[in-house]
């Protein structure tokens, strides 16, 4: 019988693919590194033949394990977000590099339109920042640059990845879901399809675009597996995590903490307008009706453990951070604020720079370590104020990530953000997300809900710490930050 459900989830250093069963017992993984291209400063490249490849063989992996594609009732895809593929339509292989979303090419146009005050009208429409992150401003830089783009003329096509993995999977078809084209900067949040206005400024064929679709329902068959599977899931990776995490309530809330930390809380089906410089996305569009989130993210939460482990030799593995945590009472006084990249929501300070301050003869490596762990804590603070500030407070916080691993750190944040911490056993919630996806969409669970049934137990950690305590570190943090963003 058909049942099982494959989930290609195409992440930024490497792609996936995993075969759930509807119980959401995940039956298998396959995965393959991607070839990062750094070309110059600031400049993030990938291989979109490499991406499909790579992907296509991982998937072939999962199709042989479930016993045949006549096993699999449907395939879920989440993807990394804003990237950007180009590719000919009638050839379908790539025209040019695809521009990965921490690529930074676009700084000086961003610039430009900012400067020409183009921001709060662009914010009003797309809930986005100008800022080069977003799809739009890579689609305006390329066209501007490689004149192979312009002289494809109506052969070319343009998408995110999952519309690239689509195209190819299914030798044509050409959609994206509401999800990944709320990240381009090209739709408006509100209303249907690509926005004429929007397309012009950031130079985009609008025949080059795919067509905007539900995250879930039968997009399209692949016979690339020896027989035909359902392509019924689409969402960007954040959203697939916050679907995974069933925040399905308005104010329900999902923090990851892996490399970076992005937090989404579910805003309901009015779109938000955040007043302080959070993002305002598409959570998932089914039926044609799309339910928002608000969204912001931390610049660097686990590449500062990272860090401290390969380029200061503080630490010998990750895991390790949490024993040194636990070996001291307290920060002794020590604060580290990691703007290794500037520092993101609430404060959008690209030319911030990091600090560790507070130090004394009495400082350990224990208090350093322990320093950079509350940093995730503190820094999510940061961001609850901010959201609270927008009408969307935290009353409970649903986290995954590979840094939640950490016990201590996942108690630091019920302690400092005053409200229990959930923890799912089964920490893999983006692919689960787009497995549930597809499961709406080819049948086999009759909505959200009722696939929230593939999620496993949890556990929750709730505040402890007092609130005197709580508040000083928080003046200490904030101290800190002042001198940081000053
Ligand atoms: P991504 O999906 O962004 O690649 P993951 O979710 O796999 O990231 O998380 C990996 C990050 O988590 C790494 O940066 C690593 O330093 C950090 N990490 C892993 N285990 C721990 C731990 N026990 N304590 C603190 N940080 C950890």
């Amino acid at each position: 019988m058909r049942e099982l459900l494959l989930v290609l989830d195409e992440g930024t250093t490497s792609t996936r693919a995993m075969l759930f069963a509807p119980s959401g017992e995940c039956l298998g993984s396959n995965a393959a590194e991607l070839t990062q291209h750094y070309p110059g400063p600031g400049l993030v490249e990938h291989d979109a033949a490499e991406i499909w490849s790579r992907t296509f063989a991982c998937a072939q992996a999962m199709v042989a394990k479930a016993g045949g594609p006549g096993a699999i009732a449907a395939i879920g895809i989440t993807n990394q977000r804003e990237t950007i593929v180009f590719w000919d339509k009638k050839t379908g292989e790539p025209l040019a590099p695809a521009i990965v979303w921490q690529d930074r090419r676009s700084a000086a146009l961003c610039r430009q339109w900012r400067e020409a005050g183009e921001e709060p009208g662009v914010q009003a429409r797309t809930g986005l920042l100008l800022d080069p992150y977003f799809s739009g401003t890579k689609i305006a830089w390329a066209m501007a640059n490689w004149p192979q783009l312009r002289e494809a003329g109506d052969r070319l096509a343009i998408g995110t990845v999952e519309s690239w993995l689509v195209w190819k999977l299914t030798g044509g078809l050409h959609i994206t879901d509401a999800t990944n084209a709320s990240r381009t900067l090209l739709m408006g949040l509100g209303s249907g399809g690509w926005s004429d206005g929007l397309l012009d400024m950031f130079s985009a064929p609008r025949d080059a675009l795919p067509e905007i679709v539900d995250c879930a329902g039968r997009f399209g068959t692949t016979k690339l597996f020896g027989g035909e599977i359902p392509i019924c899931g689409l969402a960007g990776d954040q959203q697939a995590a916050t679907i995974g995490q069933a925040c399905f309530a308005k104010g329900e809330t999902k923090a990851t903490y892996g490399t970076g930390a992005f937090v989404l809380t579910n805003a309901g089906t009015t779109p938000p307008a955040s007043k302080h410089r959070l993002l305002a996305t598409v959570l998932w569009q089914l039926g044609s009706r799309r339910t928002y989130a608000i969204e912001g993210s931390v610049f660097v939460a686990g590449s500062l453990i990272q860090w401290l482990r390969d380029s200061i030799g503080l630490i010998e593995t990750a895991s390790e951070t949490e024993a040194l945590a636990r070996s001291v009472p307290d920060n002794g006084g020590v604060y580290l604020v990691p703007a290794l990249s500037g520092l993101g929501a609430p404060w959008w300070e690209p030319d911030a720079r990091a600090s560790l301050s507070g130090l004394s003869f009495s400082s350990t490596r224990a208090h350093i370590v322990r320093a950079a762990l509350e940093a995730m804590a503190l820094q999510s603070h940061d961001l609850k104020t901010a959201f609270a500030a927008d009408g969307a407070d935290w009353a409970r916080l649903r986290v995954d990530g590979g840094m939640v691993a950490n016990d201590w750190m996942a108690q630091d944040l019920a302690d400092m953000l005053g409200i229990p911490v959930d923890r799912p056993a089964f920490a893999e919630t983006t692919a689960l997300g787009a497995a549930m996806l597809a499961g709406v969409g080819c049948g086999l669970f009759r909505d959200l809900e009722a696939a929230a049934q593939m999620r496993g137990p949890g556990t929750t950690f709730e505040p402890q710490l007092d609130v005197d305590a709580r508040k000083a570190r928080i003046e200490g943090w904030n101290a800190a930050v002042e001198r940081v963003v000053r």
